[in-house]
């Protein structure tokens, strides 16, 4: 039996930015850029590491104890305001995953409507910091719970296609709106791909899911 592990907590984030803009985004997936750094700088001086989520991983698969607290950032849907708050991250030497749909990086394409501003490829293909990690969020901005299996293969075949190239690639799959089915498991597994929920749980040992909360 594992004993006294300190939980891994993994954040889900979206949109961070100076202004909310109504035209391309949702308030519950926005955070301003300022609550957001005080946010991370409390959570460090309570004793909080931000670390990566390949290493977070790895601590849920090895660790047998745990004393320090340790926490990891995600942003998922590649939203072009990614810009405003990398840079703030890359000075402060702190770690982030970015989960991200292959469709938009076109910068033709979009989910919602068409002010919508995603990274483009050339752009995601730039970011190429170690501190920085590239897993996937599907081909589209698609409910994995409400397609075909056969889609929903062929979304993470063709996301993964373009994303592995990426030097930076890891292979996790967040599930959007973290819904997922028991086959949509087993595919990511059988890929060896992680599952990634937002379910709201800490993260102790269970690696068959990383969960997250919203920050
Ligand atoms: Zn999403």
């Amino acid at each position: 039996m594992k004993l006294r592990l300190q939980p891994i907590r993994v954040f889900c984030l979206h949109h961070v930015t100076k202004e909310f803009d109504p035209e391309t985004m949702h308030e519950c997936d926005w955070m301003q850029i300022d609550e957001f750094k005080n946010k991370v700088m409390s959570l460090q001086q309570s004793g909080v590491r931000f670390i990566s989520l390949t290493e977070a991983h790895d601590k849920l698969q090895h660790d047998w104890f745990r004393c320090n607290k340790n926490a990891v950032l995600t942003f998922d849907d590649d939203n072009a305001s990614l810009k405003e708050i990398l840079p703030w991250l890359e000075e402060q030497h702190i770690p982030a995953a970015l989960f991200v749909n292959g469709k938009y990086l076109d910068g033709k394409s979009y989910r919602n409507n068409p002010q919508e501003k995603y990274l483009t490829k050339e752009e995601l293909f730039t970011l190429v910091s170690p501190l920085l990690e590239i897993g996937s969020h599907g081909w589209e901005h698609t409910d994995a719970s409400q397609m075909a299996q056969s889609d929903f293969e062929n979304s993470i075949n063709r996301n993964v296609g373009i994303l592995s190239t990426h030097p930076r690639y890891i292979p996790f799959q967040a599930y959007t709106w973290g819904r997922h089915t028991p086959l949509t498991d087993r595919y990511l597994r059988d890929q060896q791909i992680i599952p990634v929920l937002v379910g709201g749980k800490k993260n102790y040992c269970d690696t068959k899911y990383i969960d997250r909360e919203i920050l």
